[in-house]
């Protein structure tokens, strides 16, 4: 069986082979926060656009700015305005954070490291030559770019293209993933459930994976265990560029999800991974559409989402496959785990003194998302330890939402 690192890896083989590049549209950058971009930004003039203070003080020339001297203030230069005159030899000028420097200045002295009688303005420290300032053009260089193809725009990447003047940006287009629930006991979740039934909560945890992931869910609701309405829901989910499915891939006798699919001629590359939760995952491909069946308990489901659809939906809107958000912590108490398969244990990660330390949290299994919903991350144990000690180092993989 696939280990989950080959079985991911596949996932990236099998997108990255059938990609094209993707569709683009134009958004705002207002709209644009989480996007892909699909353009080059460049800078429209260099950064900072002149010589800035970052400090409230008095700019100087390093060499007139030593211990004790003592220079006249001749004037005040506020954020925005330029300093005309040439700037006189042995005197100083008072300068606020954002200001430019005059020419023939080379130093700024904080207010703090001065005393102030009259026009006169008294330095209780030495100067060097370029202290306080940012020279203009270090940041960046106009005509450059700032931002290329495949960057994933986050609060940064956005203050980054307003500040070059680039408040439209073409980004890929998210990717449509379609998400079908299966099963005869699966109502949604507005209905009042009787006695033997299950709220669909997968297809709301699901379109949330999704948006996170950069993609576009589209609710196809619910499919009974019965092969030919199966069969219906998954031909009006290969319309979209991903469908992925919950439950009904194990091995039950009404599990229908694999025959239906092959039957419908999907190609299959994996429908198993050495995983607990998680083990009978199904992915392949039918007709342009990847498929992704997933088990339907729910931390299977949100688990072998974040292993294996994320990095397809990373690719598929234009960005390179993100490396799993995997940390190394400390152990805070032993546990034991059957060997053979790669355990994700739902627990909580803290560093209240700066070292981190992951607990594994208290479960029933595959179905508790109450455990889910209390932990910040999984617990990895690797599938050739049985034995794991307080105080060793493991590895966590956090959920990206909330950690
Ligand atoms: P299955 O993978 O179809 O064998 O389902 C495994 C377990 O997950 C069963 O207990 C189901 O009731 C539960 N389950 C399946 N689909 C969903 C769903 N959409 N939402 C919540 N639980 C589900
Ligand atoms: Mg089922």
């Amino acid at each position: 069986m696939l280990t989950y690192e080959l079985a991911r890896r596949r996932v990236i083989e099998e997108v990255t082979a059938g990609k094209s590049p993707p569709a683009v549209e134009r958004v705002r950058i207002e709209a644009a926060l989480s996007r892909v971009l699909a353009q080059e930004v460049i800078a429209d003039r260099e950064y900072p656009p002149f010589s800035r203070s970052v400090r409230d003080g008095f700019a100087v020339r390093a060499s007139d700015a030593v211990l004790g001297a003592m220079l006249r203030c001749v004037g005040e230069i506020k954020a925005g305005e330029e300093w005309k005159q040439p700037f006189v030899p042995q005197t100083c000028v008072q300068i606020m954070t954002g200001a430019a420097i005059p020419d023939g200045a080379d130093a700024v002295v904080m207010i703090e490291h001065t005393w102030r009688e009259g026009d006169w303005v008294h330095f209780e420290r030495a100067a060097l030559p370029g202290q306080h300032i940012v020279p203009r053009g270090s940041e960046v260089q106009a005509g450059k770019p700032v931002l290329r193809p495949g960057a994933r725009l986050g609060f940064a990447e956005l203050g980054q293209a307003a500040q070059v003047g680039a408040v439209e940006l073409e980004v890929a287009k998210r990717p449509r993933v379609a998400v079908l629930s299966t099963g005869d006991e699966v109502v949604p979740p507005e209905t009042s459930p009787g006695a033997f039934q299950i709220r669909n909560s997968n297809s709301v945890s699901l379109a949330a994976q999704i948006r996170l992931a950069g993609g576009e869910p589209v609710p196809l609701g619910i499919a009974p265990d019965r092969a030919e309405a199966l069969r219906e829901a998954i031909l009006r989910g290969l319309q979209e560029d991903v469908l992925v499915l919950s439950g009904g891939v194990s091995m039950g006798k009404y599990d229908l999800v694999e025959p239906v699919l092959k039957e419908l001629g999907a190609e299959l590359y994996f429908d198993a991974v050495a995983i607990r939760p998680g083990k009978p995952t199904v992915f392949g491909r039918c007709g342009g559409t990847l498929v992704f069946g997933l088990p339907g308990n729910p931390v299977s489901t949100m688990i072998t989402f974040e292993l294996f659809v994320v990095p397809a939906l990373d690719l598929l809107s234009g960005a390179d496959a993100q490396p799993l958000p995997l940390l190394r912590a400390r152990l805070g108490a032993s546990m034991n785990e059957k060997r053979g398969v790669t355990h994700f244990l739902p627990s909580r990660i803290e560093w209240p003194e700066g070292e981190p330390v992951v607990r594994s949290l208290r479960w029933q299994g595959s179905g508790d998302i109450a455990a889910v919903a209390q932990a910040n991350c999984f617990l990895v144990v690797p599938e050739d330890r049985e034995k794991l000690e307080a105080g060793e180092d493991v590895m966590v993989l956090l959920r990206r939402d909330v950690a």
